[in-house]
């Protein structure tokens, strides 16, 4: 019986695969021009706030700082806490409609201007092989030449070690800041495994990344691309071949019966993710423009217009004009304005402290030797606002309660949480059916100030004790 044949694929299936299925790695030619002056401005300016946020202080803390240890997101000055769900979330929904709504006027103009993947590819990592290794032609050679080593590559593997680890730095400075960064740079690793860890993973991330998956990255993981037949419509801006204008495309001088595309191929040696925009909106191209400054160059070499290949849309190309005004681009900003607006309103009157009474652990209360009974109490007190407060805490509820706070006033620096315990003394009949509640005051001398009904528990007396004890409160109230 003969071997069963794997069905095979009619042409190439991804653009970096070959049609045996091997790999197709892609190596494209850069092209100058107006959108990628543009596009290596947005990237730098994006490099340089990555670098230097970590180091931007706003009241005392870093300008974004994700502190897991303690829970905290603080963002330009705000710190959110666990208790910050809503806020978080509307936070999160109010991006991901400003997403649907860029995607919707502008197509990707995220993937091809600001995504991360985009930005180090096409502006730190390809410059740098195409430096070491010399362009297309010599990274050909070098794969041709199939060593084990060869220097130029090797001395490109190095360099990317190098930023990719600083990168990787840069990243955990955004978890624990850049001081604690350095400070651990310094030190043994044994003394900050995670911190360690979580660098060395970042690195080896970035090098599996940037020498190995690169565009594969944006066709076959990210789920962005594949969002965009849902997300764009026919009227959203993208990067396309003006089918009308460009075919029938040829070779030659002759243009007789030609159309403005010379079969030159510009725009496909400089794509990124390797493909043909000739072919129509594809999920592959990343809207990253360099196509259009290929082929304005080729066009002004052959006297024609520049703009075979622009941003317009689809609707534009078959002639039906350009509409601002649709279904999605009207209510994607109510939808924004909406949960937004929720957003801020949320943030700017939220209460500038987080109170939390919580009970001790273990017994509820103790018995004192006199009869008394003492209530432990912990009241944690989140610092929300930009700055420190001492916070000072009384109970109320009765004449004959004494309270002991060993700490009180409670010093909290702004974003941090403290908690102070507090001994609740009241004699034995100020309970009902074991419980007393209370009143907790946490004050912090105007800017803050709270009252939080408590329920103290006490020993039950038996009925008759209890009878007893009314018959005597009533008596004491006839006299
Ligand atoms: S087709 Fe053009 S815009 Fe799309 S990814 Fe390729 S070069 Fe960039
Ligand atoms: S760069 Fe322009 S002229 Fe050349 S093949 Fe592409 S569309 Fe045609």
């Amino acid at each position: 019986m003969s071997a069963p044949v794997a069905p095979v694929a009619p042409g190439r299936v991804l653009p970096t695969l070959n049609e045996d299925g091997t790999r197709r790695w892609l190596r494209p030619k850069p092209s100058s021009g107006q959108w990628l002056s543009r596009r290596t401005i947005v990237a730098w300016v994006l490099i340089v706030i990555y670098l230097a946020i970590p180091h931007v202080f706003v009241d005392g803390k870093p300008a974004i700082l994700l502190d897991l240890q303690r829970r905290e997101f603080t963002f330009v000055g705000t710190t959110f806490l666990p208790t910050d769900t809503l806020l978080l979330m509307l936070l999160a929904i109010s991006v991901v409609i400003a997403i649907f709504l860029a995607s919707a006027l502008a197509g990707r103009v995220w993937c091809g201007w600001a995504c991360p993947q985009t930005v180090y590819m096409e502006f730190v990592f390809r410059p740098i092989e195409r430096f070491f290794e010399g362009g297309a032609r010599g990274s050909l050679q070098i794969d041709q030449a199939n060593r084990a080593f060869h220097p130029r590559r090797f001395a490109k593997h190095v360099t990317y070690l190098v930023i990719g680890s600083f990168l990787a730095h840069t990243f955990l400075g955004y978890f624990v800041g850049w001081d604690q960064v350095v400070h651990w740079v310094f030190g043994s690793p044994k003394a900050h495994p995670v911190g360690f860890t979580i660098v060395t993973i970042t690195t080896i991330a970035i090098m599996l990344d940037f020498v190995y998956f690169r565009e594969q990255v944006c066709m076959v993981a990210c789920p962005y691309g594949r969002w965009q037949s849902a997300l764009l419509d026919t009227d959203s801006l993208i990067v396309a071949y003006d089918y009308n204008r460009g075919e029938p495309r040829g070779l030659g001088k002759d243009r007789t019966g030609k159309g403005d595309c010379v079969a030159c191929q510009a725009c496909v040696t400089t794509c990124p993710t390797g493909i043909d925009i000739r072919n129509g909106l594809q999920m592959e191209c990343i809207h990253c423009t360099q196509c259009i400054d290929a082929c304005d160059a080729v066009m002004r070499k052959v006297g024609k217009p520049e703009g075979l290949i622009r941003y317009t849309s689809l609707a534009a190309l078959k002639g039906q004009g350009k509409h601002f005004l649709r279904v999605r681009t009207v209510l994607y900003p109510i939808a924004f304005a909406g949960v937004f607006g929720t957003f801020l309103y949320q943030l700017e009157f939220k209460d500038a402290a987080d109170i939390t009474l919580l009970g001790a652990a273990g017994a509820p209360f103790v018995v004192q030797p006199d009869g008394h009974v003492t209530n432990q109490l912990r009241v944690r007190i989140a610092n929300r606002s930009g700055i420190a407060h001492a916070y000072a805490v009384d109970v109320t509820g009765t004449d004959s309660l004494q309270v002991i706070a060993p700490m009180n006033p409670l010093p909290v620096q702004p974003g941090r949480t403290e908690t102070m315990p507090l001994f609740v003394t009241l004699p034995h009949d100020a309970f009902v059916e074991g419980v007393r509640t209370v009143t907790v005051r946490v004050t912090d001398g105007g800017k803050y100030a709270g009252a939080f009904p408590y329920r103290l528990a006490g020993p039950i007396r038996d009925k008759d004790d209890e009878n007893e004890h009314k018959n005597e409160r009533d008596s004491g109230k006839r006299q």
